[in-house]
């Protein structure tokens, strides 16, 4: 596994195209031009890894595009030694973001194959989620909570109790919600029972799934 200088100049790059497309919170570019996203992709997309783009990894499932990353991160508004659960571990790429910002790291991922891989992969670059779990996302992760942040990295068809519920009071959810196409939708609890609501456009992701297990 190698990173190199030509590497870290494409880096460098796809944070000004980000910066020119609105990202703006630091911690969030700093994470990105460290991170060496074309380690997460199969070898044969290496030269596009840099591209703000979306790719296939494992199992029929996508690492996000890096704009929709960064702007999921931003919104979390996530600083040093938060706890956050992920929903969707995928190819680690968003957990590696939230651990170079310094988070601590939950990660739900409800495919066996993506779950080994990732599992064994992360470790290996230096990021230590906190856990890495098999399971289903839908349930949230009870007996950790409650969480600074949740982020979900796959469509839900409607916003999950469970995730709510599992929040701080001033803690957020950043969620994708719909079927064909999703709006990005944030949560940030006010009190026990008063959460306050934003919408922040269309995104495309793969369905988040019910468990098959
Ligand atoms: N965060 C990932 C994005 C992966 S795509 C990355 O940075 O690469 C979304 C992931 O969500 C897929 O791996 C998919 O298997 C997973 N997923 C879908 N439904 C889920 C559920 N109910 N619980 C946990 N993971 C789920």
């Amino acid at each position: 596994m190698k990173d190199s200088l030509k590497h870290q100049g494409m880096r460098n790059k796809l944070v000004q195209t980000l910066e020119s497309k609105g990202i703006k919170d630091k911690r969030v570019l700093a994470a990105i031009a460290n991170i060496p996203r074309h380690l997460f992709m199969d070898s044969s997309f290496e030269d596009h890894a840099y591209q703000d783009k979306a790719f296939p990894i494992a199992a029929d499932q996508t690492i996000s595009q890096p704009y929709t990353v960064a702007f999921q991160t931003e919104l979390l508004e996530v600083a040093p030694g938060d706890k956050i659960l992920e929903i969707g571990t995928g190819s680690g790429y968003q957990s590696a973001v939230l651990l170079e910002i310094g988070a601590l790291v939950y990660t739900i991922e409800r495919q066996h194959e993506l779950f080994k891989k990732t599992s064994r992969f992360l470790p290996k670059l230096g990021y230590k989620p906190k856990r890495m779990i098999f399971g289903d996302g839908y349930k949230g992760l009870e007996e950790e909570a409650p969480f600074h942040g949740i982020i979900v990295t796959a469509g839900a068809p409607f916003v999950p109790k469970p995730l709510l519920s599992q929040l701080k009071i001033g803690g957020k959810l950043v969620i994708p919600v719909g079927d064909e196409v999703q709006v990005m939708t944030r949560f940030v609890r006010k009190s026990a029972t008063e959460f306050e609501k934003t919408e922040y456009g269309d995104f495309r992701f793969v369905p988040m799934l019910e468990d098959k297990n």
